[in-house]
């Protein structure tokens, strides 16, 4: 039998060939399905910033980490931890931190619906929970979600109560129920995606029990103040010392028959935050890293806990002293370089036409590499050098790891930034590196097995480079 050998083009070597990581990863398959459980276990148990910071605080300290406050000359694993909703570690290595950092920074805050400080109000035959979407969503994506409860309260008596309502599934959830479709009427096909639910209308159902008590007025607002209360010791006036969100209470599940894709609540940027972490404790570096699990992304990166805090340069003037060395921080950053840990979107073939079909992102095509950011002609992006390019792809291809670079959509067509510009403003290198995402910033956003190992060995690769 003669063997048909594929025919090769003469100028086939000059073209981009494009290939899936599943098939250039065949023999990794195994291990991209293990790293698949070990994440959904991981976006299960951490939705908000505060638990996301305690979980990595429970995790590093195993690894003997010490926390800033405790540090010493001797200490070359340290941690600092920002109004508990940021988290920054550092690992000196073998190294000075005047050699420079290789930093990967993610955000740990998602999109979620924040109860006001008036949470709650009797509407019968109901108590309602009255809340504040946070972050850039679709907010009919959020109707007939069932949601959780996230967050603490400080009482009068100065006692921190957290709060978690929901997640296990004998506990009851929180909805925002839609209009039925019998009563939309002729309003329903005029109606703008936008006014589908105007934002002031995203209140939740909070109870539906009355109490049993003839002098009070409020029933069925008593009955959910009477029940928080029993559990936690908290009165109405406690929520203004609060910081309570719903989310999504949708457990992480797999995606397609074949079970290659993950669905989750915030993949963005949870999905960058635990492979930054894993990839950072991992990694075997001769240089000083940095990891960054930062907040308030979603807003644009403001506040103290957010990526345009002092606190991170702060904190490498403080570790630059215990180290004995007599340099700045902005000189250590100036010398460092960075990546921007964060999601990009997907192509969707049924929204193939927002995409430009030739400077797109696939799922299951590898970490894609982000080389700018922004809106309109490049407006608010930061954009990584040639240079950095060119290290970043040599990088990648040393270690065999497949990988995708692409536009987050169309000219014109919206787009999106990250914290990259704040890192850049150091003078540092930065790019900005994650794995594709589908229905991003909706209650169930989907990711590619492979995409999240290949995204894991780039960040390793990228921790280890000189
Ligand atoms: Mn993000
Ligand atoms: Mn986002």
């Amino acid at each position: 039998m003669v063997e048909k050998k594929e025919e090769k083009g003469k100028y086939d070597s000059l073209f981009l060939e494009k290939k899936s990581a599943w098939e250039l990863m065949e023999n990794q398959t195994k291990k991209a399905f293990e790293l698949g459980e070990e994440y959904k276990d991981f976006l299960d148990n951490n939705k908000s910033e505060r638990e996301i910071v305690n979980f990595v605080e429970k995790l590093v300290k195993k690894k003997g980490f010490v926390s800033i406050d405790k540090a010493t000359k001797t200490n070359k694993k340290i941690y600092a931890i920002n109004h508990n909703k940021a988290i920054a570690l550092i690992d000196l290595g073998k190294s000075n931190l005047s050699k420079g950092i290789n930093i990967l920074g993610s955000h740990i805050d998602s999109l979620r619906l924040d109860l006001k400080l008036n949470p709650f109000y009797e509407s019968e035959p109901f108590a309602m929970i009255n809340l504040h979407y946070y972050g850039g969503i679709k907010k009919y994506h959020w109707l007939n979600v069932p949601l959780s409860m996230h967050g603490v309260v400080i009482n009068k008596k100065g006692e921190k109560k957290e709060i978690v309502i929901g997640e296990d599934e004998k506990e009851p959830v929180f909805v925002i129920s839609d209009l039925l479709p019998h009563l939309e009427g002729q309003d329903y096909s005029n109606k703008k995606a936008t006014e589908i639910i105007p934002g002031e209308a995203m209140d939740a159902l909070g109870a539906s029990i009355p109490v049993n008590d003839k002098k009070t007025k409020e029933k069925i607002k008593a009955n959910l103040l009477s029940i928080l209360n029993k559990k936690y010791d908290i009165i109405e006036e406690d929520f203004v010392s609060a910081d309570i969100s719903l989310f999504p209470a949708v457990r992480a599940r797999d995606v397609g028959i074949d079970g290659g894709m993950i669905g989750a609540p915030a993949h963005d940027d949870r999905s960058c935050s635990f492979l930054g972490v894993k990839a950072f404790l991992n990694s075997n570096s001769t240089k000083a890293c940095a990891m960054l699990l930062v907040d308030k992304e979603e807003i644009g990166s403001v506040g103290n806990t957010a990526m345009s805090s002092m606190f991170f340069e702060n904190l490498i003037d403080t570790v630059a002293k215990l180290n004995g060395e007599k340099v700045s921080a902005k000189e250590i950053l100036q010398n460092s370089k960075a990546i921007s840990a964060d999601v990009t979107s997907g192509l969707d073939p049924k929204y193939a036409d927002k995409m430009d079909p030739h400077n797109l992102n696939k799922l299951g095509y590898g970490i894609s590499m982000e080389k700018g950011t922004g809106h309109g002609g490049k407006y608010s992006g930061s954009e990584a050098h040639a240079e950095y390019m060119a290290e970043m792809r040599t990088m990648l291809d040393k270690a065999k790891i497949p990988w995708q670079y692409g536009e987050i959509g169309k000219v014109d067509q919206g787009g999106g930034g990250t914290i990259a510009y704040l890192l850049a403003k150091y003078n540092m290198n930065i790019i900005d590196a994650g794995p594709p995402v589908l229905a991003m910033h909706s209650p169930f956003e989907i990711v590619s097995k492979i995409d999240l190992l290949s995204t894991l060995l780039a960040y390793t690769a990228f921790f280890e480079s000189k």
